[in-house]
């Protein structure tokens, strides 16, 4: 149906649903999107999957918000409304955007004024543009005198880039996920790329078809595992045993590069000793995976020329996330499998912006390009800048915000584009502490399930209808392009973080994205040689970038590390359980993620037409064995419950899953899977731990 209307125009941009950043032509015709293709961009070589193709109807759907919304006088707050979006609207009225402006500023101000900066908190949004993010982030770091900022990497790859800033001093990638096609070996651990970064699944699959090997390791059997030569199939969250006993084959049986380790690497002595003992006949046991595999995986890891280490969120969202990935770059680093064409780490980060968005400062731990709070030259430089003072102390993360939200210390919240209401942990706590807040602002496409609980809605504008640029998984900051007006009376995100800022004060004069992003450019030296204008001639350059006329370094830390001696650090990984251990109440493990057709709380692809027929409805998937024992057939009912809540929703048998396993998505409204995640937290990411805790299964 699509196909069958040729476009009046054609509008060059990049997909906005995950970190692979693909460049796609929206084709569209009487201001609607008809078509949308591939194009040669760095990432995607004119391939696209099923969201970036068939996922935008939802910028016109009819729940879309086209006028603000404030709450009715007297309408209670109730974590109902987050599951019933019809009786929360009717918890509102329509109102001008002076009204809710005014409204949005005078509560901030007033929660700042009586209760302190601290009181207040911003989530930013991954999915909009470096500019927003950039921008979000210095309104609540300015405007309402507060570190405590953040978005979802913390609750995606916040280990990943914790671990990578101790080791190598770098939270981004090292080469491009496209570097495996000159891999002799690939190890894909943690990640299901043929769901979640589909298009970079295809260069894996390329890679292995021309002769590389594909080493597959993660709990659960994935799409990629009939491209392997080997599939490692281990116990849930026991990486950190797994991952050690291959460090001790590779320095043990001394496979490791000494050279390297001499020239570029600290503490090894300190790695040895620590995995000296943990033989794989010791861990066997432990990780379920048979010591010769795991001596036959680690030799040809460390006997290759050129190793790549490709990682997802199986590895990060984990109480011992943070662990996790210092084994990897450990493995990585003993066999310098790093800085040369074919080798790498590379965690794929999850939403289309969240490298661009985390590079741009909104986390609460540093301002833009990683420099700690704490850090005093580079707080005197930004305050040069901004004109203003800082908070050296460095603000609450996600899952901390919601904490101090439950206990009354956080009273006002502005919220632009993420759904905690849907994405946190333990929902039932996340849903009541978000209702008990004094003043909550909400900026999105739709009445989400946190709008729901929100003294003011504001229309925001949806990624095919704004200019702006995002940073995928590459580190290639690429150019968004406009294609569509905005419907009704919503505005551009940038338009309204510039109005809300200006209300609390602060003297901004930003129209367009492009005097953003040179200010940027000034703040953040990782974008040199960058620039708005040579975006729109280009549409795709990588960071670092040496020159004007440079492409950008596709591989970075060929000759030093960009830490205080120019050397990476080895760090060991202790061995230990997660948090929530099964047992005779809850006896299986509950994992949640994505399905290849809906993106993350669903607020977007449930309302795109082609995906949700694809996947209409929420199922948890279980081993066939299992549902059959349980007398359920696919299709029959269950209901799951944690210590947190209980959902019921359809069974899916699923082969690839082991006997003790159960799979949920965490797309849906009506059963949503994170009522019945466990919200603690690694020590040092403070992610929490979506892969794994103790859930009970019965048939309905
Ligand atoms: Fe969009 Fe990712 Fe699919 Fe590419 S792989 S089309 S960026 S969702």
């Amino acid at each position: 149906g699509q196909r069958s209307q040729a476009a009046e125009r054609v509008v060059p941009s990049v997909c906005p649903y995950c970190g692979v950043g693909c460049q796609v032509d929206f084709r569209v015709r009487d201001d609607a999107i008809v078509e949308v293709t591939g194009r040669d961009g760095p990432s995607n070589l004119g391939r696209l999957c099923v969201k970036g193709r068939f996922g935008f109807d939802y910028v016109r759907h009819p729940e879309r918000l086209t006028v603000p919304l404030v709450r009715r006088e007297g309408a209670a707050k109730e974590p109902g409304d987050c599951v019933d979006l019809g009786q929360a609207r009717g918890k509102f009225r329509e109102a001008s955007w002076e009204e809710a402006m005014a409204r949005a500023a005078e509560g901030l101000r007033r929660v700042r004024d009586t209760r302190g900066p601290d009181a207040l908190a911003g989530f930013g949004s991954a999915k909009g543009s470096n500019e927003e993010a950039y921008l979000f982030q210095k309104l609540v770091r300015t405007g309402f005198g507060t570190n405590n900022v953040d978005h979802c990497t913390r609750l995606c790859h916040a280990a990943s880039v914790a671990a990578l800033l101790e080791g190598i001093g770098s939270g981004a990638v090292t080469a491009p996920f496209t570097a495996a096609m000159e891999a002799e070996v690939i190890v894909v651990i943690g990640a299901r790329p043929t769901e979640n970064h589909p298009v970079a699944a295809t260069f894996l699959k390329e890679a292995a078809a021309r002769g590389a090997k594909l080493v597959v390791m993660d709990p659960r059997g994935t799409g990629l595992d009939r491209h392997a030569t080997e599939v490692v199939r281990f116990a849930p969250g026991r990486d950190v045993p797994l991952l050690n006993a291959m460090l001790h084959v590779i320095i043990m049986e001394g496979l490791h590069d000494r050279q390297y380790v001499a020239a570029h690497l600290e503490d090894f002595e300190q790695l040895r000793s620590h995995v000296a003992a943990l033989t794989p006949e010791a861990m066997a046991p432990i990780c379920d995976v048979p010591a010769e595999q795991i001596r036959r995986v680690a030799r040809l890891f460390a006997r290759a020329d050129r190793a790549m280490i490709l990682w997802g969120m199986g590895i990060s969202q984990s109480t011992h996330g943070t662990d996790n990935t210092r084994c990897l770059i450990a493995l990585a680093l003993l066999c310098g499998h790093v800085g040369r064409p074919g080798t790498g780490l590379h965690p794929l980060r999850g939403q289309n912006n969240v490298q661009g968005a985390s590079d741009a400062g909104l986390i609460p731990m540093a301002f833009p390009d990683y420099h700690p709070t704490g850090e005093d030259a580079a707080r005197a430089r930004l305050e040069a800048l901004w004109g203003a003072r800082l908070d050296p102390r460095p603000g609450l993360t996600v899952v901390e915000i919601m904490g101090a939200m439950e206990r009354g210390e956080i009273a006002g919240m502005y919220v632009m584009g993420e759904n905690p209401a849907m994405s946190d942990p333990d929902l039932v706590h996340a849903r009541a502490a978000l209702a008990k807040l004094d003043h909550l602002v909400v900026q999105d496409l739709f009445l989400t399930e946190t709008a729901a609980l929100a003294d003011v809605v504001l229309p925001a504008s949806a990624w095919p209808e704004k200019d702006g640029t995002a940073t995928n998984t590459n580190r290639q900051v690429q150019m968004g392009r406009a294609a569509l007006p905005l419907p009704g009376q919503a505005r551009q995100d940038l338009d309204i973080i510039v109005d809300l800022a200006r209300r609390l004060g602060l003297d901004w004069s930003y129209t367009h994205p492009r005097e953003v992003f040179a200010e940027m450019a000034l703040a953040m030296p990782s974008l040199d040689h960058i620039t708005w204008d040579r975006l729109l001639r280009e549409d795709s350059v990588t960071y670092p970038c040496l020159g004007p006329d440079q492409p950008g370094q596709a591989i970075v830390f060929g000759d030093a590390f960009p830490t205080v001696t120019g050397r990476a650090r080895l760090v060991p990984a202790n061995l230990l359980d997660p948090a929530e251990m099964p047992d005779a109440d809850f006896p299986f493990v509950l994992t949640t993620g994505r399905e290849l057709e809906h993106w993350h709380t669903g607020a977007m692809t449930r309302r795109a037409g082609v995906l949700d027929a694809l996947q209409p409805g929420p199922t948890a998937s279980l081993a066939p064995e299992v549902l059959r024992r349980l007398g359920v057939a696919p299709g029959g009912r269950l209901r799951l419950s944690t210590r947190r809540g209980a959902v019921e929703l359809s069974a899916r048998a699923d082969p690839d899953l082991p006997e003790g396993l159960v799979f949920m998505p965490f797309a849906y409204r009506e059963a949503a899977a994170n009522l019945l995640t466990n919200p603690q937290l690694d020590p040092f990411g403070k992610i929490p731990e979506f892969k794994y805790c103790a859930v009970r299964v019965e048939a309905v």
